[in-house]
């Protein structure tokens, strides 16, 4: 067995690990590139090998990070099985053409504004690429071994994080590797605690929040406090917020607190017609999180869906108190723009940030504190109240990723450790080597390693 990291390393974003083992290869996750231009340039590179001599692929979740390169290998002509559970092909089903729309727009906006290097500029992949690679998802039941190809064998695990997020254990009949995945938290309040693997030869851990833990407040409260002030003075609480995972979260949170009349009755809006889809996708795989059935009403009773394009700037011009929660997570795109626009220079309003948010984005600029902020090519003054809520991130902490780990029965023969930025991915590293006495590292981008 061998393997090869071609994303998320030393990074959070790109997932990509190609994994070779009985003459096959297999990539585990197919990620995009997302955040600051170095990053996302990595999207454009060549792989190191022929996407045709790409013989499957495996996906841990639907998060665009873990699959939204998956067209643009359809595009260089990789025509093998995607393999992931079934909630992750209905996401992805939402997630992968939406994708596919964006880079078209991009590269339409980048062709009428004449700054693109290649004239015209083409997109990474398409809608229809999108739709097409889509055929090709081959969907797996968790908890069972199946075989992939040249006796190579996979299971999925329940990792918690999102709908249908799983761990990846491959198994050549000689080492097993396992790949945690984006793991969730133990006691989060909509996705049940990641299961565990049992056995790894070789373990690919992540380290979004290796070198945090999560305050131990109560989110609810939290949550309560900022929106009974921000609407008490008369101001819009603005929730960019994942469509996939947070957004749902947020939606519960809301309802509940609404429900026994911690904050006021308030219009609650969702503004983004893929976080619309998710939650019905999200209600629809009932068995698969904590949420009741009457919580799912809830959501549907409470919240007021905003479709249309002229429904959401009818939404920007409104000023009367609310709470919206609008795409993307990191406000790195989407209609939640819109909203900061309108919202962000009047000091009433408060921006709640309720996930990871990764270098180079707005959404971390404006946590550590901007005071402007650039949208559309204008520079806006923050003056709303900017809030980073990590208590409700879908990643587990440091304390938690080392709970998971000392789940093995024996140590595993080596433990990489990707998925985080340096300094987090660096700091579990100590911990794993100090606490629990493991052998293990942090690899490079396109290092590669035999698994003897
Ligand atoms: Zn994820």
């Amino acid at each position: 067995m061998k393997i090869q990291f071609l994303g998320a390393a030393q990074t959070v974003t790109g997932s990509k690990y190609l994994l070779s083992a009985n003459g096959s290869r297999v990539l585990v996750d197919c990620g995009l590139y997302q955040g600051v231009k170095t990053l996302r340039l990595r999207n454009r590179q060549p792989l190191p090998l022929a996407a045709t001599a790409i013989d499957a692929v495996v996906l841990s979740h639907a998060h665009i990070d873990h699959s939204g390169f998956l067209p643009a290998l359809y595009r260089q002509g990789f025509r093998g099985p995607v393999y992931c559970s079934p909630a992750t092909l209905d996401l992805c089903k939402v997630l992968l053409p939406d994708a596919g729309f964006l880079q078209e727009e991009d590269a339409r906006y980048a062709n009428r504004k004449h700054f693109s290097r290649h004239s015209p500029a083409e997109p990474l992949f398409t809608e229809d690429d999108a739709q097409r690679v889509l055929r090709q998802f081959r969907v797996l039941e968790t908890g069972l071994a199946h075989p992939l190809v040249n006796g190579l064998g996979l299971r999925l695990v329940p990792a918690g994080h999102i709908l249908g997020a799983c761990s990846l254990v491959l198994d050549d009949g000689h080492r097993c590797a396992v790949f945690s995945g984006d793991l969730g938290r133990s006691h989060d309040p909509l996705m049940r605690a990641p299961e565990h693997p049992g056995h790894a030869d070789y373990l690919v851990v992540e380290s979004t929040y290796g070198d945090r833990v999560h305050e131990v407040i109560d989110p609810e409260q939290s949550f309560a406090k900022l929106i009974c002030e921000t609407i008490g003075r008369g101001g819009i609480v603005l929730i960019p917020a994942f469509a996939v995972g947070r957004a749902q979260l947020v939606l519960h949170i809301l309802q509940k607190l609404k429900a026994r009349g911690a904050i006021p009755d308030v219009p609650v809006y969702l503004n983004s017609p893929m976080a619309i889809r998710a939650t019905d996708i999200f209600c629809a795989h009932q068995t698969e999180h904590r949420l009741s059935r009457e919580d799912c009403e809830a959501i549907d009773e409470g919240t007021i869906r905003v479709r249309t394009v002229e429904e959401s700037q009818a939404l920007t011009r409104s000023s009367y108190p609310s709470v919206i929660i609008s795409a993307s997570g990191m406000a790195s795109g989407g209609r939640v723009l819109h909203h900061l626009k309108s919202l962000v220079g009047d000091h009433r309003n408060s921006v709640v940030f309720v996930g990871f948010q990764a270098p180079g984005t707005r959404g971390a600029a404006m946590v550590a504190g901007a005071a402007q902020i650039k949208i559309h090519g204008g520079w806006f003054p923050v003056r709303a109240q900017v809030h980073g809520l990590d208590a409700l991130s879908a990643h587990a902490d440091a304390g938690e990723l080392l709970d998971w780990m000392r789940g093995f029965p024996e140590p595993p023969r080596h433990t990489f450790v990707t998925h985080g930025e340096p300094a987090a991915a660096d700091a579990l590293r100590l911990r794993i080597k100090d606490e629990l006495g493991w052998r293990v590292s942090v690899p490079e981008y396109r290092d590669e390693v035999a698994l003897d």
